[in-house]
């Protein structure tokens, strides 16, 4: 069974001022349909061919000859994950039982969005930040290039993507004033919290 692109959760144009149609355009369109593409390209004729995605991630990680396999793979779970984690009119401060959470394990909102703008920002290179669930408490990690927390057995929260192609169109090198966009007006705090569980 071949490995799928999901369709945005929102309309293509649902997300500017802040993400522009143009970006989703080629971020969705494009980089995550190549990454679907050359997976199953990759898989055909493999045991890894009825797998599923995250069995692939897990089944590849940490393995130099199949590191094409997963790379793919990663990036097609990543974006899938990205895309959730944003909503029009989303972002600012969330409330309920992640909100207690956040309090609890960060000392506030204000040091868990410092740490994930910094997470973003210091990522050198192409790769993500996230925001996760390990042993049962919440932290801020980042990772390269395709790397996921789920290859290392940790349970992502949120996560957004900071390789260029995610914010070139819009910001150009602003990296940091996309995480701003992203922490103030896009996060979706109910995806984040239905992870959570
Ligand atoms: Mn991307």
């Amino acid at each position: 069974m071949a490995i799928t692109l999901p369709n945005l959760p929102f309309p293509k144009d649902a997300l500017a001022p802040f993400i522009s149609a143009n970006t989703l355009d080629f971020h969705h369109g494009k980089h995550h349909n190549a990454y679907v593409t050359n997976l199953n390209k990759l898989i055909e004729g493999t045991d890894l061919a009825a797998a599923t995605l995250e069995d692939i991630i897990k089944k590849t990680a940490g393995d130099a000859g199949k590191a094409g396999i997963f790379n793919n793979a990663a990036q097609v779970w990543n974006h899938t994950f990205y895309w959730q984690s944003m909503k029009p009119k989303g972002g600012g401060k969330p409330s309920g039982a992640i909100a207690d959470k956040i309090k609890a394990d960060f000392g506030g909102y204000d040091k868990f969005s410092e740490q994930l703008k910094n997470a973003g920002l210091t990522q050198f290179g192409s790769g993500w930040a996230w925001l996760v669930l390990k042993n049962n408490k919440l932290e801020i990690m980042k990772t390269a290039n395709a790397d996921t927390p789920i290859a290392h057995g940790i349970k992502p929260l949120l996560t957004v993507d900071v390789w260029e192609h995610a914010y070139y169109l819009d910001y150009q090198n602003g990296r940091g004033t996309y995480l701003d966009a992203f922490l103030n007006n896009l996060v979706n705090w109910d995806f984040a919290s239905a992870q959570l569980g």
